[in-house]
């Protein structure tokens, strides 16, 4: 790998603007953004010595200045069902991780958006390890394109919460749509959130992507225990961000709900998600939980989501049960950075 100067300012993260400006404030001809995004976006290429279309004195003097910017996972873990977790560090240490999810033809990678998180959820491996910062757009670009697969759906759904570091998730966002960028559809691009209510303001109206909304309980009380952004951020004044969105563009939205036996898989929870749900198009995906080390709490039987799963749909809200990925690697967020961190496992570094 090459070595990159750690104060060096990096094209992974900028926007068609921020490249012509760069070439601008050099006294190089801006005209050459396109093709430099072009290289580190769509080829991934770690250094300049790699680009042949670009004469060599306007690469010899932007070495000096700014460098790709893409990193390559320090480690690896790969599930027997074919997904595989990495683990990425920033310049500065920060560790997170990017998990890469084949399903026929869908290819899904699953990014982070921050070296752990602040959100404190109670059944979250990450929100139990702290937070050690945000990452930067490029940061966050730079998992997707520096793992070694062809992706087709880009979640945001790793490390972190979207809604605390918006600004950098926004500006990943246009990069990941955007033609001089990765260009890839809008519809293949989700931003997954506890609700951070202004921030999903801002995805509505500053981006195009998909956005999942996770519930846990539809009763405040209890989603306020397991989640406890809730009590700053009600679900439902969230809701009824995404209810009043004029959504003439179809994007969808999602409500990410993780079973989990005896606590929220009664009759009870069902009839509540069926109250919120009735009439708004929004559609509920039915996750197993994960449970990770010391935890007592387990995942509801697959009769109970199918019999969650039929009677939402049933009552005209669309669902889905999701399968449970990589539980032989721990596949749900934080677990591979926790397990790093207390050396239990090796990585192949
Ligand atoms: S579930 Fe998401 S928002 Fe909650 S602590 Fe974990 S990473 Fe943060």
């Amino acid at each position: 790998m090459v070595e990159e100067r750690a104060d060096l300012r990096t094209i992974s993260g900028m926007t068609e603007a921020d490249a012509e400006t760069l070439l601008r404030g050099l006294g190089l001809d801006e005209r050459y953004a396109r093709r430099l995004l072009y290289w580190v976006y769509r080829r991934g290429i770690k250094s300049f010595d790699e680009i042949n279309d670009i004469p060599g004195r306007v690469l010899r003097e932007l070495q000096g200045h700014i460098v790709p910017g893409l990193s390559s996972p320090i480690g690896s873990e790969v599930s027997s069902d074919g997904s595989v977790k990495y683990l990425f560090t920033t310049k500065n240490g920060m560790a997170h991780e990017t998990v890469f999810l084949p399903d026929g033809r869908r290819r899904t990678v699953c990014v982070s958006v921050q070296s752990g998180c602040r959100m404190g959820c109670r059944f979250c491996a990450t929100g139990k390890n702290g937070w050690n910062g945000n990452l930067t757009a490029g940061e966050i670009i730079s998992q997707m394109i520096s793992i070694p697969h062809e992706i087709t759906h880009i979640v945001m759904m790793g490390m972190g919460e979207p809604g605390d570091n918006i600004d950098e998730v926004i500006k990943a966002c246009h990069i990941l749509t955007a033609e001089w960028g990765l260009a890839a559809g809008r519809s293949r691009v989700t931003v997954s959130t506890v609700g951070v209510a202004p921030s999903v303001r801002r995805l509505l109206d500053e981006t195009e992507c998909n956005i999942t909304l996770s519930l846990h309980s539809p009763f405040p009380e209890e989603r306020r225990i397991v989640i406890p952004a809730e009590a700053r951020w009600p679900f439902t004044t969230t809701l009824d961000l995404l209810k009043q969105y004029d959504n003439r563009i179809r994007r969808r939205f999602t409500i990410a709900y993780v079973m989990i036996e005896g606590r929220n898989d009664s009759q009870r929870h069902l009839e509540e998600l069926k109250r919120l749900l009735a009439g708004t198009g929004i559609r509920v995906n039915l996750l197993p939980y994960h449970p990770f080390d010391g935890d007592d709490a387990r995942s509801s039987d697959m009769s109970v989501m199918m019999r969650f799963k039929h009677e939402l749909v049933i009552s005209g809200i669309g669902a889905s049960v999701r399968k449970s990925r990589g539980t032989d690697i721990a596949a749900a967020c934080g677990m591979l950075v926790a397990k790093r961190r207390r050396g239990m496992e090796r990585v192949d570094e």
